[in-house]
């Protein structure tokens, strides 16, 4: 590491400048090495921070006193010398940030970011959907309550036949020149009009209808077309439908969250609807033909003779349209064997008798279990 420089040196001053004089050199330089004004430049900010560092020295009488008595190597300081300038760093300036952003009438191209464009925020609006909404898309109407331009004056505030004028406090800057106390000392800063509110200008006849805001609450009716397949738990946004901005900014977005009902009978995973059917195990033993829903009519499915419970069918293209526009998904249908209850004494002699002419061969399952069963004991 190179040797520091003498403190004294560093701000160009010499070693009996007064307070005021170390103050102004300070001043210029800090002005002239500050980051902001330098962006990317480290041997700016190299420089700027050994300035501030010489300076929070210099300017203090006693920190000063022991500087010009044991200069770099105060023994009461420890290792570190005068370089203890607690948390700075490029990005944030420690305590000084205040300070510096005062200098500079809120960073540099802060006075101009207070008076240019500023977007509207954004609003969020929630809309409830079916399942059948979403999943073959909609138009919706929603009724958004939301800042709008006055349409009296324009946005102007200004009462109509009048326009806003400049503002004499800053005579149309936005910013005053104030001098201030600050832990460097008195300093002449720059600061928001408090007459105007940085604006330039003011409003001598406010607008009747918007009291000079420029802008009114309204209820808006939006359509929104819901395009097909979204989902619970998505947003869409719609772009520059938001709060209105501010001096000419533009408007924020809509951010409408979705919240898609679940239905009676469907289930969905991503594009792909699961259902279940329940048969007779009549049905499932013989074979038949079901009713199997869709998002549309129903459609016809022929169950296979000796159907297993919980044995899944495919139909495909049944499910939902993609969001994206490629294809549908499919549906996937689990055929439910109901045993029945309640039987007639009839029906039951009816099932004996069916029993009885059974060989063990017609259920397969069974017949494989137990004959595991038998070679695991014998
Ligand atoms: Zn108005
Ligand atoms: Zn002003």
């Amino acid at each position: 590491m190179a040797a520091k420089r003498d403190y004294y040196e560093v701000l160009g001053v010499s070693k009996t400048a007064s307070a005021d004089e170390i103050k102004k050199a300070y001043r210029q330089l800090a002005k002239k090495l500050h980051p902001d004004v330098n962006p990317g430049d480290k041997e700016a900010e190299a420089k700027f921070k050994e300035v501030n560092e010489a300076y929070e020295v210099l300017s203090d009488d006693q920190k000063r006193a022991r500087y010009d008595q044991f200069g770099h190597e105060d023994p009461t300081m420890g290792g570190g010398g005068y370089g203890g300038f607690g948390g700075f760093d490029a990005s944030g300036f420690g305590g000084f940030g205040d300070i510096f952003s005062e200098f500079f009438g809120g960073g540099a191209g802060g006075g101009a970011r207070q008076r240019g464009p500023v977007q509207g925020n954004d609003l969020r609006y929630d809309l409830t959907l079916t399942f059948e909404e979403a999943a073959k898309g909609c138009s919706k109407d929603m009724n958004v309550v939301r800042d709008e331009k006055c349409p009296t004056c324009g946005g102007s505030g200004a009462k109509p036949g009048t326009s806003p004028v400049t503002c004499p406090n800053c005579h149309g800057s936005g910013q005053v020149v104030m001098t201030q106390q600050t832990m460097l000392g008195a300093m002449r800063v720059s600061r928001v009009c408090p007459n105007c509110h940085g604006e330039g200008k003011i409003i001598k006849d406010a607008c009747p209808k918007c009291s000079g805001r420029g802008k009114v609450r309204s209820t808006k009716r939006i359509t929104l077309k819901v395009p097909a397949g979204i989902d619970n738990g998505q947003i869409i946004t719609m772009r520059g439908q938001g709060e209105s901005g501010e001096r000419g900014g533009p408007a924020g977005d809509l951010q409408v969250f979705i919240t898609v009902r679940p239905h009676k009978y469907f289930k969905r995973k991503d594009y792909d609807l699961y259902c279940e059917v329940p048969i007779s195990f009549t049905q499932a033993t013989l074979g038949c033909e079901v009713d199997v829903p869709t998002l549309d009519q129903p459609v016809k499915y022929t169950v296979p003779e000796g159907t297993q419970p919980g044995t899944v069918f495919r139909i495909k293209g049944a499910g939902i349209q993609n969001l994206h526009g490629a294809g549908k998904g499919d549906l996937y249908v689990t055929m439910e064997v109901e045993v029945p209850r309640k039987l007639t004494e009839k029906q039951k002699d009816l099932l004996r008798q069916f029993d009885e002419s059974t060989t063990g061969r017609e259920y397969e399952k069974k017949k494989s279990f137990f004959e595991k069963m038998k070679n695991a004991f014998s």
